[in-house]
């Protein structure tokens, strides 16, 4: 009799507390958990307080944040449970920092494989060089040596996808730049619906990016010019890779909190997120999305 008087007493606290998510109209949340924990060159804490709060502002996600020990530091203990989340959001930006216990490895590569989703945030392409899987799963990323022995580079000229086998490094990007990200690949769900360009601020436009390239859709792309430090070809920003029954999101813009601000940057995020994470995209175009020639960002 005590533990049912205690049951309804902890229901009623809890419908007080406003569990809505509990309620059969309302869908269930998307659990979110975010990595960071090293970085050389970009404000990793900084990147995680922004997508915490564009996450939860929208009502359709809730968030953890699994940060590393700091470099050098003992990574034995670092072992989070990947299996409580729907997507893992990899905010390494520039992870040049240690690898993670074989254990660790293992799991993270079971929980995509098996159908979990992933978002590869700005330079978390950066990361792991040297594990297979993980660039399997990414299909492109530049810098930690990258060059022709870890795979093509990958880039759209004339319209067409390249895959070119040319020696030298992977990544580059020159000085900052205002540029056009431009949609690739229309019909699927993340760019359904959204306008078909939008001026993105002053950001780095990563190029020469390179990898495996396998079970690629290159969502959208930005021209990387010549003389502003670029290859010339049309550069893939928005990316989105199956491996297994795992949907991995990979968007090359963001690098620090200034450039997190921008609309187009936040909403395709999103809706990349939701995408690896359940196979569909609700969340809509917003009003202030910024126009092919106009940015738009939020405080
Ligand atoms: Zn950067």
């Amino acid at each position: 009799m005590r533990i049912t008087t205690l049951s309804i007493l902890l229901a009623t606290v809890c419908l007080a507390g406003g569990f809505t998510q509990l309620s059969a109209d309302e869908p269930v949340k998307i659990k979110v958990l975010i990595i960071d924990g090293q970085s050389d060159a970009h404000d990793w804490k900084g990147t995680t307080l922004v997508f915490k709060d564009i996450y939860e502002k929208t009502g359709r996600f809730v968030v953890d944040v699994a940060t590393t020990p700091a470099p050098r530091q003992d990574m034995s203990g670092f072992k989070p449970d990947f299996a409580k989340y729907d997507v893992i959001v990899m905010n390494f930006t520039n992870y040049t920092g240690d690898r993670w216990p074989k254990e660790t490895d293992d799991a993270f590569e079971k929980f995509v494989r098996e159908g979990g989703g992933l978002v590869i945030y700005h330079g978390a392409n950066n990361a792991f060089r040297e594990w297979k899987e993980f660039n399997e799963m990414i299909g492109v990323g530049g810098w930690g040596g990258r060059n022709e022995s870890d795979g093509p580079y990958l880039y759209v000229k004339d319209g067409e996808i390249v895959r070119d086998t040319s020696p030298g490094p992977g990544g580059h990007h020159g000085p900052q730049v205002e540029f056009v990200v431009k949609t690739y690949t229309p019909d699927h769900p993340i760019m359904k619906r959204l306008p078909e360009a939008f001026l993105h601020c002053k950001d780095e436009l990563y190029c020469k990016m390179r990898g495996p390239a396998k079970n690629v859709t290159i969502l959208a792309t930005a021209l990387s010019k010549t003389n502003e430090g670029g290859t010339g070809y049309d550069e893939p920003m928005l990316l989105a890779m199956d491996y297994g029954k795992g949907r991995v999101f990979q968007t090359m813009l963001g690098h620090a909190v200034e450039q997190c601000k921008c609309v187009g940057f936040q909403t395709t995020l999103l809706r990349g997120t939701e995408w690896a994470a359940t196979n569909e995209v609700t969340i809509p175009c917003p009003d202030d999305y910024p126009t092919a020639d106009k940015t738009s960002v939020r405080p």
